[in-house]
């Protein structure tokens, strides 16, 4: 039995994840997300079935059973990484494709290679809004030359799962990209729903360690004196990779919003400020229901630079399910990706660290909630064994939530960020990470 009737006591508690499942499955169409991308129930239409609850993955993910669904043996959940088949670093073969890429753009040519060898019929992606460019939206693709307007990611919220309810009307199958709170509530929804569970074909989903809310976008657009109006094209990840957040104005011209490469650079530490906060209680980094996980390659040499140099960008990608390994077997035999393979402890070492902090900061916060008398998301199994006692993240972050409410604190962290102060603090963080983030063994060189 849950504790909740209706989908708004859950955004009430905040325990929404904003991943769109809900609206994606209401038979009546009742749900629709409002401009801050809360779920809004019409009550003239509403049934009250309950499906929008017993799909929503923000108070409760059973992972136990979920993934018996999906794997023989489920010892993975006890793990950093989750269940795999495979791990490998690979990009896309296509050079537009692969230069248009967040990363190595493997993601958008495994879809393109999907539709092409018409496995499935569209394919659910995440675009740039046509009349805000720098909002994002979901979207049903049927065409492989459609895709190349969404690949790129989008650092926000956006409830992708809300198309769900388009795609029976859809020919064909479907591979569906998404977070890993996105894939949650697909897995879920897939269970109530026979009919969702034929027509998605694949799931692939994105590494995620916590998402941001829509104002840090419109607070950077803002601080360079960008006129919303004159906006063009928006993109996170410009440029060669890692790539740069950049504006295109109708006039022609275009401006670059960060100075740095994207990884140790601003948006990552705009995440203290404009982080969402039920995102603090996910444990899920490497989305572990999807079938196939990507991730960018992050990955450091001994020395703690770069392992991939170079202006174009790879990805690490994590097989998990038979549909995953069947998939990816013919992309790369058909030349769709091109891999690398380098020892599993060695691509591990680059992410194990974030999972662990991810999984214990979501730890403690559940812990906190539960002190508070205060509701918390259900995941059906003991932590304890994989987390950390103490989390010095969580603690920053329970002070960051608190602090982030004096709209004047917004106001200076951005600026302070982009001034030469912030960008001198930003180059000794990445001094230091390279340090941490050092592989032990000397691989030969790319
Ligand atoms: C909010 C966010 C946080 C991330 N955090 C990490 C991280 O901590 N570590 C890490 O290694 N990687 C992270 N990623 C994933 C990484 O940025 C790349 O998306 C991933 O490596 C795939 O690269 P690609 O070149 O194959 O993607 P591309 O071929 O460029 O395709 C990207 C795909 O992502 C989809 N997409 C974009 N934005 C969103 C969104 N907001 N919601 C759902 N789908 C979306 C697009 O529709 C597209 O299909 C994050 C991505 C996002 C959107």
């Amino acid at each position: 039995m849950s504790d909740f009737d209706r989908i708004d006591e859950v955004v009430a508690h905040g325990l929404c994840v904003m991943c769109g499942t809900c609206a994606g499955i209401c038979p009546t169409n009742a749900i629709i997300f409002d401009e801050k991308d809360f779920p809004n129930i019409d009550l003239d239409t509403c049934t009250n079935c309950g499906l929008c609850i017993q799909v929503c993955p923000g108070y409760d993910v059973n992972f136990p059973e979920l993934y018996s669904r999906l794997f023989d043996d489920t010892s993975g959940l006890q793990t950093l990484t989750g269940n795999f088949d495979d791990v490998f670093c690979a990009y896309a073969t296509e050079e537009s494709i692969r230069r248009n890429g967040a990363g190595g753009g493997v993601v958008t040519q495994l879809l393109a290679y999907l539709l092409e060898k018409k496995e499935v019929g569209s394919a659910v992606v995440v675009c740039a809004d046509e009349a805000h460019p720098w909002e994002s939206k979901p979207r049903v693709v049927r065409k492989r030359r459609e895709l190349r307007k969404c690949s790129q990611s989008r650092y926000t919220i956006v409830p992708v799962n809300q198309v769900l309810n388009q795609v029976s009307k859809i020919e064909g199958k479907i591979a569906l990209v998404g977070m890993p709170c996105h894939i949650q509530g697909v897995r879920k929804a897939m269970e109530v729903n026979k009919a969702l569970k034929e027509k998605i074909y694949i799931t692939i989903g994105l590494f995620c360690e916590l998402n941001i809310e829509k104002e840090a976008t419109e607070e950077l657009i803002k601080l360079r004196k960008i006129p919303f109006g004159e906006i063009e094209k928006f993109q996170y990840r410009a440029g060669d990779w890692p790539g740069h957040v950049k504006v295109w104005l109708k006039d022609g011209t275009n401006r670059q919003i960060e100075f740095f490469d994207h990884i140790s650079d601003t948006l990552n530490y705009l995440k203290c400020i404009y982080f969402v906060e039920r995102c603090l209680s996910c444990i899920d980094l490497g989305s572990e229901l999807a079938d196939i996980s990507v991730a960018d390659a992050w990955i450091r040499d001994h020395r703690g630079e770069w392992y991939f140099k170079g202006s174009v960008g790879w990805n690490t990608v994590i097989v998990r399910t038979e549909t995953g390994k069947e998939v990816i077997k013919n992309a790369i035999n058909d030349g769709a990706l091109g891999i690398k393979r380098l020892p599993q402890e060695y691509i591990f070492n680059a992410y194990n660290r974030l999972a662990g902090h991810k999984k214990s900061r979501a730890y403690s916060r559940m812990k906190f909630l539960k002190k508070k008398g205060l509701k918390f998301p259900d995941y059906h199994f003991d932590l304890s064994s994989i987390v950390g006692v103490r989390c010095l993240k969580w603690e920053l972050y329970r002070v960051c939530a608190w602090v982030r409410k004096i709209p004047f604190v917004r106001y200076l962290v951005i600026r302070i960020a982009f001034s030469v102060l912030g960008i001198t603090f930003i180059k000794f963080k990445t001094r230091l990470k390279k340090r941490k983030f050092r592989n032990s063994v000397k691989l030969e060189e790319m």
